[in-house]
């Protein structure tokens, strides 16, 4: 009996004190799956870009001042006033989708007197292929009437008086500025967001802090076009998803670590 337990206790603690079997060394050496490629891209974020100096600034913008010597925005308008409604109508949806829906609409109605004329339902019908178009055509009639009421039908030039008209935010008024008016604005959508932070031009964590970032290293010169350049490149070249490095004008200038150049 004696005997039996002996061996009982012996198996036991043979089994807890049996050495974990250790992985053959080349095996030991190898990083798991994925696990270096992680750890590189990683620390690939965690480097901060070295910033552009002001030369660098100047050849990119020269390089795509060179390309495109007067680019155009690409939403449809025939005065101020339809500028800023494309402009409002175009939150959350596409240039090519609003001009769908704009061509018609501005056809009938391209001052705020014609849109309060046309009225919110059907104004709402020209639209209803765009995104939250019910919201957006509410906002149409109520800056219409606010043009009237406040500013003698006109669009101000203020960035304060046109962000106070409804539907209109800092993007908005950025643009209409720029393109209606000239003035050296930058606006901030997706595309420009996407650019200054890739290439590292103006790395910021809010469109805001892109916006000034951008407007105090780009030379006044460029300035104009600014917005368009960088809009235009970001839609077309530096896409969000497979952005075309290869083709891309500002490859060796870009300091994104993960260009494909
Ligand atoms: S090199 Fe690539 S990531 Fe950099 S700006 Fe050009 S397209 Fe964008």
């Amino acid at each position: 009996m004696a005997k039996i337990i002996r061996s009982q206790r012996a198996s036991t603690s043979s089994v807890r004190s049996a050495p974990k079997k250790k992985p053959a060394k080349a095996a030991r050496l190898l990083p798991k799956r994925g696990a270096k490629k992680a750890a590189k891209k990683a620390a690939k974020r965690t480097v901060k870009p070295k910033p552009w100096t002001s030369e660098e600034v100047y050849e990119a913008f020269d390089r795509f001042r060179k390309a495109n010597p007067e680019p155009k925005g690409e939403l449809e308008h025939l005065n101020p006033y339809t500028l800023l409604v494309a402009v409002v109508l175009s939150a959350q949806a596409t240039d090519a989708g609003v001009n769908k829906a704009t061509r018609a609409l501005f056809a009938v109605a391209d001052t705020p007197e014609k849109m309060l004329e046309l009225g919110e339902d059907r104004v709402r019908d020209y639209i209803k292929t765009i995104g939250l178009y019910r919201n957006k055509a509410k906002n149409v009639i109520a800056l219409s009437q606010k043009l009237i009421a406040e500013f003698g039908g006109e669009v101000p030039r203020t960035r304060a008086e046109i962000e106070s008209l409804p539907g209109a935010g800092r993007k908005t008024a950025n643009v209409v500025l720029n393109m209606a008016f000239g003035e050296h604005t930058m606006a901030v959508d997706t595309h420009v967001f996407r650019v200054g932070n890739r290439t590292g031009l103006a790395p910021g964590k809010t469109p805001l802090e892109v916006e000034l970032g951008l407007e105090k290293v780009i030379p006044t010169e460029f300035m104009l076009h600014a917005h368009h350049w960088l809009i235009l490149h970001g839609r077309y070249t530096c896409l969000a998803r497979g952005p075309r490095c290869d083709v891309c004008l500002i490859n060796d200038l870009c300091r994104w670590p993960e260009k494909t150049v």
